[in-house]
């Protein structure tokens, strides 16, 4: 039998837990192989592309509404790190995301789901999520370790980078292949965005009455392309209602309560 070293067996310990994080409000362990910095870097890099690429709403009431609660989200979001962007493209599409960094995009044919500024909270929110949970992050580290250390620091060099940070972040309709995000993920990025918004002060039962309606969408409409990057689950209102009375608890402490907020 091979004699058992202590030393790398010390190591790869040290290894393991240093990539080790725990996800904030749901407390999920989870493996990162890259920084925040890195992965902020991603993310601008990504944001300079699809900035270039997408057309800026002209319509004001949605812009505001964006910026609006885009900044009483991101208030309340405790990463002081990001440098926050808000962002209204015009597409019939309805579609989010926010890249690592808090660079958040709506496009316009979200609005078609969306009556008050609490149900997009309830969008930007669970955008949000994603991004402070470091979901992206972690796709791209499952990525790298199924690739091996080899390939992941030529791809981190390379041009790969940038396609690789797009796909992993579910974003730009120029990537061939998107990746959608896990179960785990799109309730994970739920649970952070109901108590979110509730925290920034907005009703968190609107993010029912949003899902709710989006859900039903789905059977019915094939511009929602958000559906291919965030697969819905059968039981998502059902868990929704399960936060709620969590959720409820930071709304009322919440010091400044805006109810639905302006509507459309
Ligand atoms: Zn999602």
């Amino acid at each position: 039998m091979k004699k058992f070293c202590p030393a790398l067996l010390f190591l790869l310990c040290m290894l393991f837990f240093s990539a080790c994080s725990t996800v904030p409000y749901t407390g999920r362990a989870q493996f990162l192989i890259i920084s925040t910095a890195e992965e902020n870097k991603m993310g601008d890099q990504a944001w300079q592309e699809i900035k270039k690429k997408e057309r800026l709403s002209k319509k004001r009431k949605y812009t505001l509404a964006v910026n609006r609660v885009g900044r009483s989200i991101s208030a309340v979001s405790d990463r002081p790190d990001f440098k926050w962007e808000f962002k209204t493209f015009e597409s019939k599409t309805a579609n989010a995301f926010c890249l690592p960094g808090g660079k958040v995009a709506i496009y316009t044919g979200i609005f078609e789901y969306i009556s008050n500024d609490a149900e997009l909270a309830a969008v930007m929110a669970h955008e949000v999520g994603h991004a402070i949970a470091r979901h992206g992050g972690e796709r791209v580290s499952q990525g790298m370790f199924q690739q091996g250390g080899a390939t992941a620091v030529s791809m981190v060099a390379g041009a790969k980078y940038k396609e690789m940070a797009l796909m992993a972040y579910g974003v730009g309709s120029n990537v061939a292949v998107m990746l959608p995000y896990s179960r785990t993920h799109e309730y994970e990025a739920d649970h952070i965005g109901i108590m979110l918004m509730a925290k920034a002060g907005y009703d968190p039962r609107y993010a029912i009455s949003f899902w709710k309606k989006f859900s039903k969408a789905s059977t019915t409409n094939s511009l929602t392309e958000y559906f291919s990057t965030h697969p819905m689950g059968a039981n998502r209102v059902t868990k929704l209602k399960e936060l709620l009375p969590k959720a409820m608890q930071l709304y009322d402490k919440a010091k400044n309560k805006k109810g639905p907020g302006t509507k459309y």
